[in-house]
């Protein structure tokens, strides 16, 4: 490799570790990937001009069209993609990553490989790869609703035999020797196994799911990396597998499961995900208008706003900062409460809020806003559901039994806002909307928002 290239490769490794670590604020969070990107397209141009081996002039051309299309496609992509289907295009783009891992280790294994190190890499690009691949569609489908959960009889003793039965395959392969047949075998089991590992996780774990996915893509690139004798993939690679994985655990945390659980817990059993409600919890419920609700919330001193999932589907975030700069005016205390999986995305929220330029000391994180909710006059959760189920405390048969909530229901008096009495993403009945202490604002939240500000002006 030629000094030059060392060089620009080095740099670009330096943005990739500066660009994470400034994704690690909303504030500093677009500069970073702005950073990222720009020692993404330098260590690209950089290979493809300056590696130290003969390419065909026609090599270019094709390098440039593949290169053209790809820019253009995910430039449309992005720039058409809605807010809440982020996690889709995630999943897509992680399948396109094990997909490449998976390419690059059938070419080179068309390469004639030496030693045991070199086709044990091959192998795992593979392997991983194909995994990735297969999986991220599965869960690419299941999030954008077009699949559901399969689940086949025995499906965890499966699902670990053929893992099992892929390493000691793959290990005998690389004994072997080459073997185009059976290189192709291993594809297509390690294709299957992408589909089986993915087909019966469902409901609130598929964001876990996902995570997991992107780490395992940057680990096919890591292996790339060293295959290809490529530094800065292999440090891109490590970089974005390390983080998937803390992601991955981040949230498993959030959730209070384990990652086997997670695995091989099939979690939500039969109920049915984003279904209508189906609770046992019965009772009445209490509506309410937007001019009951505006008296309410201008006498309070203290309120807490508990956006979720619903805030980003009606795309109601300019009129809540509307909204807490009303009540802030009139002397109110406001701020917002951030559970850790609300919307469809780690850090969707705060993402949401800071479109509209609400103040970030503003958004509180769950563990340190519940300490407060005994001492709120006002919750107002808008668009969230299963962040604030109370069930995740009270009913151990609850599918979200052991997830850390914000307790909506310390607080003296509730609004919710949601559409209907539908259920939220785990597809179960909320025992909140039925407590004493709630009233629920049907209405669209841009809508009921917006009704709301009109009558706060009025008051
Ligand atoms: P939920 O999905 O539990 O609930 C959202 C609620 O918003 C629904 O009950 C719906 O009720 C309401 N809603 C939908 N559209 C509107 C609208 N236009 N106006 C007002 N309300 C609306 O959301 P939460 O944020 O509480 O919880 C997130 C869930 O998603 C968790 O189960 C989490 O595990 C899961 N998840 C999280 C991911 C993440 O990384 N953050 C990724 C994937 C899943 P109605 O139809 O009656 O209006």
């Amino acid at each position: 490799m030629s000094i030059a290239l060392s060089i620009i490769y080095l740099i670009s490794t330096i943005t990739f570790v500066i660009g994470l670590k400034l994704l690690g604020h909303p504030e500093t969070a677009k500069k970073g990937n702005f950073i990222s990107a720009a020692g993404m397209v330098l260590a690209i141009i950089a290979t493809i001009f300056l590696h130290d081996f003969e390419v065909p002039s026609t090599n270019y051309i094709l390098i440039g069209i593949a290169l053209l299309i790809g820019t253009v496609l995910g430039w449309i992509i992005a720039m058409k993609v809605e807010m809440t289907k982020m996690p889709e295009l995630v999943s897509l783009f992680n399948g396109f990553g094990g997909a490449s891992a998976l390419l690059i280790g059938l070419v080179e294994y068309g390469n004639n490989i030496g030693d045991v190190m070199q086709s044990s890499t091959v192998i795992a690009a593979i392997i991983i790869g194909s995994i990735t691949f297969t999986g991220s569609l599965v869960a690419f489908g299941k999030l954008n609703g077009s699949l559901n959960d399969i689940r086949l009889p025995k499906y965890n003793l499966i699902n670990n035999i053929l893992i099992l039965g892929l390493i000691a395959f793959g290990g005998y392969i690389v004994m072997m020797g080459n073997s185009t047949l059976l290189i192709y075998v291993l594809l297509a089991a390690s294709l299957i196994y992408g589909l089986l590992f993915v087909f019966p996780i469902g409901g609130a774990d598929m964001p876990v799911v996902i995570s997991l996915l992107n780490s395992l893509t940057g680990i096919a690139a890591a292996i790339t990396g060293i295959l290809l004798d490529n530094m800065v993939m292999l440090v891109g690679g490590i970089l974005v597998g390390s983080a998937g994985l803390i992601l991955t655990f981040v949230m498993c945390k959030a959730m209070n499961r384990s990652l086997s659980n997670v695995i091989f817990g099939a979690f939500g059993g039969d109920a049915e995900v984003g279904g209508a409600a189906v609770g046992k919890s019965g009772g009445s419920i209490k509506k309410t208008t937007a001019s009951d609700s505006a008296i309410l919330l201008n006498y309070a001193s203290k309120v807490v706003i508990v956006p979720g999932y619903g805030l980003a589907v009606a795309q109601a975030q300019h009129v809540i900062h509307e909204l807490e700069l009303l009540l802030t005016k009139k002397g109110v205390d406001v701020s917002y409460a951030i559970h850790p999986v609300a919307g469809r995305m780690p850090g969707h929220m705060n993402v949401l809020l800071a479109e509209s330029n609400v103040d970030y000391d503003k958004l509180i994180e769950m563990d340190d806003i519940n300490p407060q909710l005994p001492n709120t006059d006002v919750v107002l959760v808008v668009g969230a559901n299963d962040v604030v189920n109370p069930a995740a405390h009270n009913d151990p048969s609850s599918p979200i039994y052991g997830m850390p909530i914000i307790d909506v229901e310390n607080a003296k008096h509730i609004i919710v806002n949601k559409r209907s009495m539908n259920a939220g993403y785990a597809g179960i009945q909320n025992e909140l909307f039925f407590n004493t202490k709630t009233s629920m604002l049907f209405g669209d939240a841009k809508s009921a928002l917006t009704e709301l500000v009109s009558e706060l002006k009025n008051m």
